[in-house]
């Protein structure tokens, strides 16, 4: 599947500077930002900085080194936010059944409390 990429989309904005965010990792490949509007005590979004609008695009079209970077920053930000004991849940959003809202592909990581059943 191809997918049309929104260069205006607000991590895009983010990616080039236009817009301020709260950097708690970056690598040659990867961003990683506290959510603007937490969802939990910790609430990380970790995005490639390729253009990829959601996680099948970046599946399918990241390279190699690309999807090894992200997987290992979101692992280090586990690591640096001292959640490996307690628990986190990552997870993705994608399209309209996902409920996506920024369509450059993201993982939120959250973690600092009890999350509760996923399909309740
Ligand atoms: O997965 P979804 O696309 O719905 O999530 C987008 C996330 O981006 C939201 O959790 C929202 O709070 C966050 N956001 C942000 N900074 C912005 C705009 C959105 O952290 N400037």
């Amino acid at each position: 599947m191809s997918y049309s990429y929104d260069s205006e989309n607000i991590f895009a904005k983010i990616l080039r500077g236009d817009i301020p965010n709260a950097t708690v990792l970056e690598t040659d490949y990867t961003l990683a930002f506290k959510d603007i509007t937490p969802k939990a005590p910790d609430h990380v979004l970790v995005i490639p900085k390729g253009a990829y609008v959601n996680y099948d695009d970046f599946c399918q079209n990241a390279s190699d080194p690309e999807i090894l970077d992200f997987m290992r920053a979101c692992g280090q930000i586990c690591k640096d936010l001292g959640v490996e004991d307690k628990g986190f849940r990552a997870i993705t959003n994608a399209g309209e059944h996902g409920c996506q809202e920024v369509p450059h592909f993201h993982m939120h990581i959250l973690a600092g409390k009890v999350m509760g059943p996923l399909l309740a």
